[in-house]
């Protein structure tokens, strides 16, 4: 019976707090002081604005954005130019129209455009809107998959893939820097037709351009293989982001990046 089950169940006791207006030295919410409720007096109680703050906390902790693009955000972007000002226009209007979008997104530019910082902001808008989103380093995830060959960490391939496949939007930053050795090119086809067929988004980010002035460099084709790209024009819409490495300002202004 439930309700027996209920009587022998020991419940914790919640320690009792007074309310002498002293902010606890526990670090807990002066508002709640760490109850999630907060008292209003002569009107009653209601859900403490920390909690609504760690949920966000926590569903973004879950889309894995790496620490240096803490302060990315749509309004932190300043755009140098007219191609910058495109880019960011359609990122901000992925982030608003999401699911009603056609395509994901495939940023490509040289390093320091600020590709990665526009597809960070893509994935907080969306995670603030309840969507499921990751992100992942391309060469980090290979890392990953590969460590869980390993019998000693205890982690299996598909556990790492499960989340990259069931996210509504996957980042994949840094598309072709990782050597293109036939497993690395059939990891990446096989992570994109999965998401291609289930219909799900993804957006890239890549310093490789599809044509390159220098012939000594390789092209986006080179590094990921004629399938794979041919797949991507399908998936993404392409935005060429041209301009300096906004990396020398931090240098210029004797910032730290
Ligand atoms: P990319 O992915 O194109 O190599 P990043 O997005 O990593 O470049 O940008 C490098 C750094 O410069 C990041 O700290 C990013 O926030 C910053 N940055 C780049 N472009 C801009 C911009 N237009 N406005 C503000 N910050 C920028």
């Amino acid at each position: 019976m439930p309700q027996q089950r209920a009587k022998n169940h020991n419940l914790a006791a919640v320690p009792k707090r007074e309310s002498t207006g002293i902010v606890p030295d526990d670090g807990s919410c002066q508002l709640c002081f760490g109850s999630g409720m907060e008292v209003i007096p002569g009107k009653g109680a209601r859900k403490c604005i920390c909690q609504k703050r760690d949920t966000h906390n926590d569903k973004l902790s879950l889309v894995q954005l790496p620490r240096r693009y803490e302060t990315c955000q749509f309004n932190t972007y300043k755009p140098a130019n007219s191609s910058q000002r495109i880019a960011a226009k359609l990122a901000s209007d992925f982030a608003l129209e999401f699911p009603a979008v056609d395509r994901g997104l495939l940023f490509v530019g040289d390093v320091g455009v600020g590709k990665t910082h526009l597809a960070v902001s893509i994935l907080k808008g969306l995670t603030e809107r309840g969507f499921k989103c990751l992100f992942y380093e391309f060469g980090a995830l290979l890392k990953q998959i590969q460590d869980s060959y390993n019998p000693k960490t205890f982690t299996s391939e598909l556990k790492v893939l499960a989340p990259v496949f069931s996210s509504d939007v996957l980042v994949l930053d840094e598309l072709g820097a990782s050597k293109p050795t036939d497993w690395v090119q059939d990891t990446l086809a096989h992570i994109i037709n999965t998401r291609y067929n289930d219909k799900k988004f993804t957006i890239f980010t890549t310093n490789y351009a599809d044509e390159q002035n220098d012939p000594r460099k390789e092209t986006l084709e080179d590094r990921i293989g004629v399938r794979t790209r041919s797949r991507l024009f399908e998936m993404c819409q392409t935005i060429v982001v041209r301009g300096e490495d906004f990396r020398r300002n931090f240098d210029r202004n004797g910032i730290s990046n």
